[in-house]
């Protein structure tokens, strides 16, 4: 199955003679076996099989698989949410006295769950420019650094990352290299073809698609060489005492001890499951996304277009733009498209902004992107609340953005329905 849109529709399950065709959602806790020392082999991770599903589920691994061979990886797991993802993926490799290096262009939770959060938990985090010089990069590294982070697509700045220079510093550093790949989707960009080692996802955006399922997604390219460090990541390469003294990159090898070690682990422990019904519902939005990503990055080129060139439009970011900062960068990493999601103000900052979103009809108000229904949101006064104007600003977020996210409906009623709120000012 060579071709991303047929591992969308047919990716992951593989029906047997006379079993279902769509992926069962096995609704059940729990597995039955014969013996206790059957089970025991399993919680041993002597033998693969299900037991418990706060660890594994088959319906949460089927869209798992699924999504691991749209991203080209070797090993992927489900998870709760996005934000559980993204602590997972980190955490999974770095503890109290460790440092990371994130891109500071980021989600809002996402930066919240590292300054704040994580930083309470002894990890430190040094917050880089996307479009710093690779000296600048460097120099941000430590002894102790264990990861680097970014998003292909930042939400909402929409800043393009350069992957091939994360990749690099990271790489000459030691350490791997993780995207959030919410935004552009293994559709438009899968960052492993451009050395990323470790991808997250936020699947309750365009993989669900329709605003039904929050949940999240880690994907290993199996790629990166832990034991070439291996004084960095003890808990992958030293014996696991919580596991009778498994090494996971012996066992597992390259390509499935960090899915491994997060799932034994880091599920274990902290239980942020994706249950089955959210992961079935999660796969009939996988089914479509390949067409529904052309038409999301239709609208969103159509709306930009529209937008760029209102008299009372101040500014418009959108990477597919030929004017826009990212429009080079989007060419190489990104070329069949980017998104949806168009971010602009209007002529008169943030009171204005507040008076446009109010006037729109069809484009509701949500804190929500990527829904095959068209809204908008007012990320100062939302999901980055919490930030001061500085740190706002490195975010690459202004009062008055505005930040829409153009659905599947047709673009011309779109824009008519920007068009009139618009002439209200
Ligand atoms: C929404 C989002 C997240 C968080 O995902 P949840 O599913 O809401 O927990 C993380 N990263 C990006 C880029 C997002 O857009």
């Amino acid at each position: 199955m060579s071709r991303i849109e047929t591992k969308c529709v047919q990716g992951g399950y593989t029906p047997q003679n006379g079993e279902p065709r769509q992926i069962p959602i096995i609704q059940s806790t729990t597995f039955k076996y014969a013996t206790s020392e059957d089970m025991g082999k399993l919680f041993d991770l002597e033998a693969s099989g299900y037991f418990y599903s706060r660890l594994q589920n088959p319906t949460c691994d089927s869209v798992a698989a699924k999504i691991c061979a749209l991203e080209g990886g070797t090993a992927a797991m489900l998870l709760s949410s996005g934000q559980a993802a993204s602590f997972f993926s980190v955490f999974n490799i770095a503890g109290v006295g460790d440092h990371v290096v994130s891109s500071s262009a980021l989600y809002g939770g996402t930066y919240n769950l590292f300054a704040v959060t994580m930083k309470r938990m002894g990890i430190e985090f040094t917050f880089v420019d996307p479009d710093c010089t690779e000296e600048e990069l460097n120099a941000a590294f430590k002894p102790n650094t264990k990861a680097v982070f970014g998003e292909t697509i930042a939400n909402p700045a929409l800043t393009v990352l350069d992957i091939e220079k994360f990749a690099n510093a990271a790489h000459a550093h030691g350490v791997p290299l993780i995207i959030d790949n919410t935004f552009a989707t293994p559709i438009n960009c899968r960052p492993f073809e451009h050395g990323a080692d470790i991808v997250t996802h936020s699947t309750t955006k365009y993989m669900d698609g329709h605003g039904v399922a929050v949940g999240g997604c880690i994907v290993d390219s199996g790629k990166f060489d832990w034991t070439a460090h291996a004084d960095k990541f003890p808990g992958l390469c030293t014996p696991d005492e919580s596991y009778h003294g498994i090494t996971y990159v012996e066992k597992f090898g390259l390509g499935g001890a960090f899915i491994t070690k997060a799932t034994a682990q880091l599920m274990r422990d902290f239980g942020s499951t994706q249950s089955p019904q959210s992961a079935f519902y999660l796969n009939l939005g996988l089914e479509s996304l390949h067409v529904r990503m052309e038409r999301h990055c239709l609208n969103g080129q159509k709306v930009a277009e529209f937008l760029s060139k209102h008299e009372k439009v101040a500014w418009v970011t959108y990477p597919g733009l030929k004017t826009d900062k990212y429009y080079a960068l989007a060419q190489k990493y990104l070329p069949n498209g980017t998104c949806g999601v168009v971010s602009f103000g209007v002529k008169g900052g943030r009171a204005a902004a507040e008076k446009v979103m109010k006037a729109l009809k069809l484009i509701a108000i949500e804190t929500h992107v990527a829904d095959a229904r068209s809204c908008c949101l007012h990320p100062a006064n939302a999901t980055h609340r919490q930030m001061n104007e500085q740190e706002l600003l490195a975010a690459g977020i202004s009062g008055d953005l505005i930040r829409l996210s153009c659905g599947l409906e047709n673009y011309q009623d779109l824009i008519d329905d920007l068009n009139q709120a618009l002439d209200t000012l």
